[in-house]
């Protein structure tokens, strides 16, 4: 696998890879990678000849205070998994390769990005949706994978390919979890011994309320309590929020029924902030 890191290097691979007739699948992340981004390169193995995967810890999506600094950054274990998983080219560029000091225009996510996540961090998916465009300019991918673990940013670049007529077709992989329900994550790494055994809270609340639902409560009030009060009872977890929401809109729901619904939540533990998501089906 080659590992590049200018603009120029990684068009000219992929243009040349077009080339030859290939489909171009791209999986953007930003590294620290562990099973749950493995799935998504080997989702897109399955539906395409030339796998790019970025690894690039995005400044503009991280908030003062947040934790750009500490995230995680370890490339060479990186790149050795993705190798091991038959990508073509990794994408590693420098934040100063991908911004130019002097960069200005920004692209709005629109009125999902000041929600649930965007609420509890202004200004993230004007962020993503900046980086996502850029990096789809740069890679120019036929597919692009992203996880329901972050399901509205998957909502928001929906959103952004069909309302901007990005030339992609974005597909969703669904939530890679350890045996006890924690969602995998880079984050995971920042959880005290304490706080890992503390973190399936989250899984439990939403299993909770899908439980409940399944078993035919259709009051969107009453599940989001349900994972409320399941939270409340861990002590080292500091609700966020639990949502019950539309899946596809993301708007809030007072009753479960036609439309598809999901259970979001954000917790803190200790330091660290962890979001799922979890379908709610109806019987
Ligand atoms: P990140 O490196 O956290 O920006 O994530 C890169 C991509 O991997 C995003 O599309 C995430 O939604 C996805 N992802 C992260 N964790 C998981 C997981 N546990 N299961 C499936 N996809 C994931």
């Amino acid at each position: 696998m080659e590992r590049l890191v200018s603009k120029e290097e990684i068009r000219q691979a992929v243009s040349e890879a077009r080339r030859e007739g290939k489909r171009i699948a791209f999986v953007p992340t930003m590294g620290a990678l562990h099973e749950g981004h493995l799935t998504l390169v080997r989702a897109a193995r399955e539906r395409a000849d030339f796998i790019v995967v970025s690894v690039f810890v995005n400044p503009t999506q991280f908030g003062p205070g947040e934790d750009f600094e500490a995230y995680p950054r370890v490339i060479e274990r990186d790149m050795d998994l993705l190798g091991a998983e038959g990508v073509d080219v990794l994408f590693n560029p420098a934040p100063e390769i991908m911004y130019a000091a002097d960069a200005r225009v920004t692209v709005d996510p629109g009125p999902l990005g000041s929600v649930l996540e965007g609420a509890t961090r202004p200004g993230h998916f004007a962020g993503v949706c900046t980086v996502v465009t850029k990096l789809f300019s740069i890679v120019l991918p036929d597919l692009a994978f992203f996880g329901e673990k972050d399901f509205q940013q998957l909502a928001v670049v929906r959103l952004l390919v069909r309302d901007l007529d990005l030339p992609v077709k974005v597909v969703g992989c669904p939530t890679a979890r350890e045996d006890d329900g924690l969602a995998r994550s880079s984050r995971n790494v920042y959880l005290s011994a304490d706080e890992r055994a503390a973190a399936p809270v989250l899984y439990r609340a939403m299993t909770a309320a899908s439980c409940l639902a399944a078993a035919g409560e259709r009051s969107a009030r009453a599940l989001a309590d349900v994972m409320r009060a399941e939270i409340a009872a861990e002590p080292l977890a500091a609700l966020d929020y639990a949502e019950v929401v539309d899946a596809a809109t993301l708007e809030p729901l007072e009753t479960l029924g036609e439309a598809p619904a999901r259970a979001l939540v954000a917790v803190r533990i200790g330091a660290t902030r962890l979001i799922d998501n979890l379908a709610l089906e109806v019987r």
